[in-house]
């Protein structure tokens, strides 16, 4: 059986992304995780959602970019998304990641990219989420961030942070006194032991720590997981914090545990799904597979079919 390590390692390979690509006959076993190619079937799937009493982000699958012009195109892209979530009067806003921005090529690029997204968004009165990549990254997406939530509002811009690196806490308190929006994850990249907690129970241990910071702090953040002791305790301290339901909201992504998504909102918690959708599935569709054994088992399946 393949290991959660050597799935991640899987996912890092640049040439499997661009082949992965190519294949629409991985179609229907990507379809189960993400919502389609183009802009039209994230638009088709969030209006689903929407209608369930979720929310949603956009996620343009494209990470790792490594030209500039390729970067210019993910700019547009966003810019794009931002008008069709307007004129489909759909209830979204955007993920971004940094690396699909530049970071890999130049800080100072990535900052003039992302500005132009999170600039458009601010104009519209929507939000733009930096997501958390690899360890290689954190630093350099907590400046950029930085300078964005320095020249834009707190309802403009918000971060990521990842419970299994050591780092977290102190960059959690850090952050929440410019203020800025966090979503809190547990992290999908394969760290290793020198930054991150090898065990889930360290992972989780932090988890709650830090969620526990967020809902304190009043600012409104994202509980980002799929995990039901970590949706638990989130409840369980806003109940006895006397926090209210509309003080946070939780995230799950599109595909996983539907049935917790829906049961959420319906008891009156606000649900954002995070909704990706592009060509370049494959390093995304890799975590996902790495996070749980079992994913491996459903693609070996629809393989055969
Ligand atoms: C909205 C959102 C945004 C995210 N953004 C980032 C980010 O910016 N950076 C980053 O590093 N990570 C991000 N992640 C991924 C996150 O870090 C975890 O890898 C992922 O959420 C799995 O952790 P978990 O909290 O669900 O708990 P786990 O302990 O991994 O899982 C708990 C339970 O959830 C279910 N589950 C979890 N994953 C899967 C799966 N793939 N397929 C089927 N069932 C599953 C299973 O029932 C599992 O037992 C994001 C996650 C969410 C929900």
């Amino acid at each position: 059986m393949l290991t959660r390590s050597a799935l991640l390692y899987l996912a890092r390979q640049e040439k499997l992304k661009d082949i992965a690509a190519r294949f629409r006959t991985f179609r229907k076993i990507t379809a189960r995780f993400i919502a389609g190619e183009t802009i039209d079937e994230a638009v088709t799937a969030i209006k689903d959602l929407n209608a369930r009493g979720c929310s949603a982000s956009f996620d343009h699958l494209n990470e790792s970019v490594s030209s500039v012009a390729e970067t210019e195109g993910e700019v547009r892209e966003y810019l794009n998304v931002l008008a069709k979530i307007d004129e489909a009067g759909i209830n979204s806003n955007v993920s971004i990641k940094l690396t699909q921005f530049g970071l890999e090529i130049d800080p100072e690029l990535t900052y003039q990219n992302a500005r132009q997204v999170v600039a458009d968004g601010a104009r519209r009165g929507n939000f733009v989420r930096v997501d958390m990549e690899g360890s290689a990254v954190t630093q350099m997406t907590i400046d950029v961030f930085k300078r964005l939530r320095n020249e834009f509002g707190l309802n403009d811009v918000g971060i990521v942070l990842q419970s299994y690196l050591y780092r977290t806490e102190e960059d959690a308190r850090d952050l929440l006194k410019i203020p800025a929006r966090i979503r809190l994850c547990k992290g999908a990249y394969d760290e290793p032991a020198s930054v991150a907690y090898p065990e889930k129970k360290d992972v989780d241990d932090q988890y709650v720590r830090v969620m526990k910071l967020l809902l304190a702090s009043g600012t409104y953040h994202g509980i980002a997981t799929h995990d039901p002791k970590m949706i638990d305790a989130t409840i369980d301290f806003a109940q006895k914090q006397s926090i209210s339901k509309e003080a946070f909201e939780f995230q799950m992504l599109y595909g996983i545990r539907r049935d917790l998504q829906e049961q959420l909102a319906r008891d009156g918690y606000n649900m954002r799904v995070y909704v990706p959708y592009g060509k370049h599935w494959y390093p995304y569709f890799m975590r996902r597979l790495a996070e749980r054994p079992a994913n491996v088992w459903f693609v070996m399946k629809n393989l055969w079919k």
